[in-house]
């Protein structure tokens, strides 16, 4: 049979239709793509004679004919995530889906600079055991990053200490394979987008509030990047006045000086007449599992932190008429607690036609979120430059599929613990 020449095009919608939604009929992949019938079928024979496609089992439709179902494979390929957001900087190498295979975290020091060597190595821990047919998969490396990016690759961040540090030119010299960078709020919602609660809106807003408050905003299917792709700035809104709870910008009343993990601990620790310094070691978890027996502080603190969140949500709703609003961060492991709270205060706050049809709801892909960000940033952006699309075409062969009978994976990280 003559060999037929597959349009990038055909390879790059049909990869990112199978990507976001796993296992498809052909029929399916039809629909999805509106591709036609003869592009589709060159298209999966090649990708299925490279081990980037497997049949992975057959539905009965109507009349008792069967169809074949299609799903990538999973083991195909291998992507590096990191981020730098956070406490701990995190580390993880995903499969070609994006789904967390290993991990490794690193903690920064209390007023610490981050140390470059720990960024190094973290990154060099992901891949160390790797088995050699498996490390030769590893494809790109994507980099989730807080603070300001500028047009030389050097990152301003306060929490790694960082000013104008040449991040991706310590990165594009230390390793081989192609690089790329989102910034923190984006990675959030670009995940959610891709694996989490947005698969199928064009316009979410993503609320992370852990040890800072951001908000991660989708417009028309796309991440808001503002003029200095820095919006979303909400954890320093002056969202109660007369508030003298003080934020680490200086100022008094900011959004995240009452409603970040550490503040709600600060606040806990202050209602209750002992000093900051006392229990160390007590996490906002703690606090949660108060509220759940009833001690009346924690409560307290905590209502307050979701009334707040809840008023700040409800002028960015104003503003950015979202079709979902996802809540993320240390919030995910009091949804119990803090999404009543959140959402009674956002029904209280916002004009009713606004919040018609919004949906709230919390985050189902946990503290991995800019993980699997970073990692689908970089399948993505490599899909967009033909030269990287055909590498990760190639990149299941010689030996495609072999992995599905492979060992475990054996790892070189550690499990992250529960915060
Ligand atoms: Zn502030």
């Amino acid at each position: 049979m003559p060999s037929v020449k597959i349009a990038d095009q055909w390879l790059r919608t049909i990869l990112s239709e199978l990507y976001g939604r796993r296992n498809l009929t052909r029929s399916e992949i039809l629909e999805a793509t509106g591709l036609n019938a003869a592009s589709v079928s060159h298209t999966l024979r090649y990708v299925l004679n490279r081990g980037l496609l497997l049949k992975v089992g057959e539905m009965k439709v109507r009349g008792g004919r069967r169809r074949e179902v299609f799903s990538l494979n999973t083991e195909a390929g291998y992507f590096i995530a990191v981020d730098l957001e956070g406490d701990h900087i995190r580390f993880a190498l995903t499969n070609f889906l994006g789904d967390v295979r290993c991990r490794w975290e690193e903690p920064l020091g209390f007023r610490q600079p981050l140390d470059p060597r720990k960024l190094i190595d973290g990154i060099g821990r992901v891949v160390r055991d790797l088995e050699n047919s498996r490390r030769s998969r590893v494809l790109a490396m994507g980099v989730s990053y807080p603070g300001l990016l500028d047009s030389e690759g050097r990152l301003t961040a306060v929490n790694l200490g960082w000013t104008r540090f040449p991040l991706v030119n310590l990165l594009k010299e230390t390793f081989p394979w192609p690089l790329f960078l989102e910034h923190d709020k984006h990675s959030c919602v670009l995940a959610e987008c891709w694996h989490g609660a947005a698969q199928n809106y064009r316009n979410a807003l993503f609320l992370i509030a852990e040890g800072g408050i951001g908000l991660g905003i989708l417009v028309d299917g796309k991440p808001l990047e503002g003029a200095r792709e820095f919006p979303g700035e909400i954890g320093h809104w002056k969202i109660s006045p007369e508030a003298t709870d003080l934020c680490n910008c200086g100022q008094e009343g900011c959004l995240e000086a009452i409603a970040s993990s550490p503040n709600i601990v600060r606040q806990y620790l202050e209602r209750s007449g002992r000093p900051r310094s006392e229990p160390a070691g007590l996490r906002v978890t703690d606090i949660f599992e108060k509220a759940r027996q009833q001690d009346p502080i924690a409560r307290a603190v905590l209502e307050r932190a979701g009334r707040m969140l809840g008023l700040a949500l409800s002028h960015a709703i104003g503003v950015l008429n979202p079709e979902i609003v996802i809540l993320g961060g240390d919030i995910i492991s009091a949804e119990d607690i803090l999404l009543p709270v959140i959402r009674d205060e956002i029904e209280r706050r916002t004009l009713p036609l606004s919040l018609e049809g919004v949906k709230i709801t919390v985050s189902q892909l946990g503290l991995d979120v800019r993980l699997k960000g970073a990692a689908s940033l970089a399948f993505r952006e490599m899909l967009e430059d033909p030269k990287l699309l055909r590498k990760v075409c190639a990149s299941a062969l010689p030996d495609a599929g072999v992995d599905r009978d492979a060992a475990p994976f054996s790892t070189g990280g550690v499990p992250i613990s529960d915060r």
